[in-house]
């Protein structure tokens, strides 16, 4: 029961598929009061039994990309709950078309949009937030390897990550003076609805077991655990961190296995 009682606002929640579900459910399973957002009423259908099976206490409308919206989540949030313990930043998007062929390729438009949704986010949720972020608050966001390496088709995305990345860092700085604590995750891949939008997604899960040091794909388990730890006191002292959770990819440069050396 490591976060008994706290008020944890989980953005991202698509379906049970999502890592902000594993996050969730590690969460509620330690004594969290949760609160969800969603995005336009296909996903409510989707959210609303989510909340429901894991006791959550109310779920709220909230396009990241619309200071109005999350202006009101905030609103809304202050009168349920007066205050945030824990903040999950689950969320990026970017035009499909982005997520395939040659970076080179890439418009001003769909630039834009992916680094609004997955990037400036984060600062935007945290600065209309930071009010209600208590003392000895947590605030998680999510990444991905290809912020630091290219990963074949993640093109953009990996740009927008590398500034979430950069991000976390500087808010680290604007959000440590008030003892509040933000640091990212950088999941391996996990099949989930915005990860269906990379071309070849299902080699990249194949790779990785392949050449994973632990020869397997993460879970949205694994990451909800160190969510855990992250959100909890276990990490007082760690900020402006990226943790990967990714079963050691990010570690190896050429990884023959010890079977195949000769
Ligand atoms: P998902 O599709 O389940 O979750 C993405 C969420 O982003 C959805 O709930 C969607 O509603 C939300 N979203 C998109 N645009 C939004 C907007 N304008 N306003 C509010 N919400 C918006 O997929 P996921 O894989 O669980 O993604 C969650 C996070 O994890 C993302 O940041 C993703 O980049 C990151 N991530 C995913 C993987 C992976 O392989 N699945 C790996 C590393 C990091």
């Amino acid at each position: 029961m490591l976060l008994e009682g706290k008020r944890a606002l989980v953005l991202g929640v698509a379906n049970n598929k999502s890592i902000a579900y594993g996050i969730a459910k590690e969460f509620k399973e330690n004594g969290a009061k949760l609160a969800f957002n969603f995005l336009g009423d296909a996903l409510k259908k989707r959210v609303e039994p989510i909340c429901e099976e894991l006791d959550g206490d109310f779920i709220f409308q909230c396009d990241v990309s619309s200071d109005e919206e999350i202006a009101a989540a905030v609103k809304l949030v202050e009168e349920k709950w007066g205050g945030v313990d824990i903040l999950v930043h689950s969320i990026g998007f970017a035009d499909r078309k982005d997520l395939q062929g040659r970076f080179i390729e890439t418009s001003r438009d769909g630039f834009k949009l992916a680094m609004d949704i997955s990037a400036y986010s984060l600062t935007a949720v945290c600065g209309a937030f930071e009010h209600l972020l208590t003392d000895n608050a947590s605030v998680i966001t999510m990444s991905y390897y290809g912020s630091e390496k290219v990963i074949t088709n993640y093109n953009v995305m990996g740009v927008a990550k590398a500034a979430l990345e950069a991000s976390v860092r500087y808010l680290a700085v604007d959000l440590g003076a008030k003892n509040i604590r933000i640091n990212a995750i950088s999941a391996g891949p996990i099949k989930t609805l915005a990860a269906s939008g990379i071309g070849g997604f299902r080699k990249i899960l194949n790779y990785i077991e392949e050449n994973a040091p632990m020869q397997r794909n993460v879970t949205t388990q694994d990451v909800g655990k160190s969510a855990l730890y992250l959100a909890s006191d276990l990490s007082a002292g760690v900020t402006g961190e990226v943790l990967h959770v990714d079963c050691g990819y990010h570690t190896v440069g050429i990884g023959i296995r010890n079977e195949d050396k000769k």
